[in-house]
C-alpha cells in the first residue's frame, strides 16, 4: 500500500489556511518564508515587506471552506493596526468552519480583542501561539519587532484563564533544546505542542537580505544544536509527554511516521 503524504508547514496543523494580506508583515522575522517566496518569486524587494499590506478583496472573499479547520493568518501576523480587519475575518472564519485556529506571535492588546470578541466561539477557537525560545535576547535576534516571550506568555495565560483552547508551536526552535519552553507553557496549554526544526534556514535569511556573519553564525549553531543525533535524544527524552507533537521537519530527520 502507498504510504501517506508527509505533510508539513501550515498543511500539518490545517486542511485551509487563510490570510488578508497582499504581502509583507511587520515583524520582519530573518528566517520568514512568506519573505523569502515574496522576494524570490514575486521579485518584492526586502525594503518592502516589512509593513504588512490588507488586500481588500481578501478581506471582503466569500469564503469557500474545503476542510473542518481552518488556520489564520498564514502570511502575515495580527497587529492593532489592522485589529478591526483580524476580528472581522476571524468572525467570518468562524461562521464557517466548525474549527478555527489562530497562529500568532501574539499581541497582548489583539489576543484580549479576540477573546472579548468571541467568547461564544470557546468551543471552536484554538489559540497557537508561537514560541521558539524562553530568551527574549535570542527572539530580538530572530525576530526583532515581534512581541516579547514575556508578552506571549501573558497572552497565552489570558487566553487559557478566560477558557479557551491553547496551543503553543515552536517551530523553528531557536533553542538547543525545547525542556525550557515546555516549562515555561505547560501550565497555559490545553491542547498541543508543536516542536519543529528550521527549514533552509541559510538559505531564507540570506534571500531576505540577512547575510552578515553574526546571522550565518546563528544557523550554524542552531544546525548544530538540531543535528540528527541531537535531536534523537532530544525525541528519547520527551517521546512520553503526550503533548508534545513533531512537525515534519523533526520527523523525518528522526524516521517518524507522523507527529506523534
Ligand atoms: S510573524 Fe510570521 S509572517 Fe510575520 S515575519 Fe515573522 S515568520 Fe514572517
Amino acid at each position: 500500500m502507498k504510504k501517506p503524504k508527509r505533510l508539513s508547514g501550515f498543511n500539518e496543523l490545517a486542511e485551509d489556511k487563510l490570510n488578508i494580506t497582499a504581502h509583507g508583515c511587520d515583524y520582519e522575522c530573518r528566517y520568514c518564508f512568506n519573505t523569502s517566496i515574496c522576494i524570490w518569486a514575486r521579485g518584492l524587494k526586502p525594503a518592502d515587506i516589512g509593513v504588512t499590506v490588507i488586500d481588500p478583496e481578501k478581506l471582503d472573499i466569500l469564503i469557500d471552506r474545503k476542510g473542518d479547520t481552518a488556520i489564520y493568518p498564514n502570511t502575515h501576523d495580527i497587529t492593532p493596526e489592522h485589529l478591526e480587519s483580524h476580528l472581522f475575518f476571524i468572525g467570518k472564519l468562524l461562521a464557517v468552519y466548525p474549527h478555527v485556529t489562530v497562529i500568532s506571535k501574539p499581541n497582548l492588546i489583539c489576543i484580549r480583542a479576540i477573546c472579548q470578541a468571541f467568547p461564544d466561539h470557546k468551543d471552536k477557537l484554538t489559540f497557537l501561539f508561537t514560541i521558539g525560545t524562553v530568551d527574549d535576547k535570542v527572539r530580538e535576534f530572530w525576530e526583532r519587532k515581534a512581541p516579547s516571550i514575556p508578552e506571549r506568555v501573558e497572552c497565552l495565560k489570558l487566553a487559557h484563564d478566560l477558557g479557551y483552547k491553547t496551543s503553543v508551536i515552536s517551530e523553528p526552535l531557536l533553542d538547543e533544546v525545547p525542556d525550557g519552553i515546555l516549562q515555561m507553557v505547560k501550565p497555559y496549554v490545553t491542547d498541543v505542542i508543536w516542536i519543529g526544526k528550521g527549514k533552509m534556514m541559510m538559505q531564507r535569511v540570506s534571500c531576505n537580505g540577512y547575510k552578515d556573519a553574526e546571522t550565518k553564525a546563528r544557523v550554524k549553531q542552531l544546525d548544530a544544536w538540531h543535528s540528527k543525533a541531537n535531536l534523537e535524544i532530544i525525541y528519547q527524552r520527551l517521546k512520553g509527554d503526550s503533548q508534545i507533537r513533531w512537525k515534519e521537519t523533526i520527523q523525518k530527520i528522526i524516521g517518524l511516521e507522523g507527529p506523534k
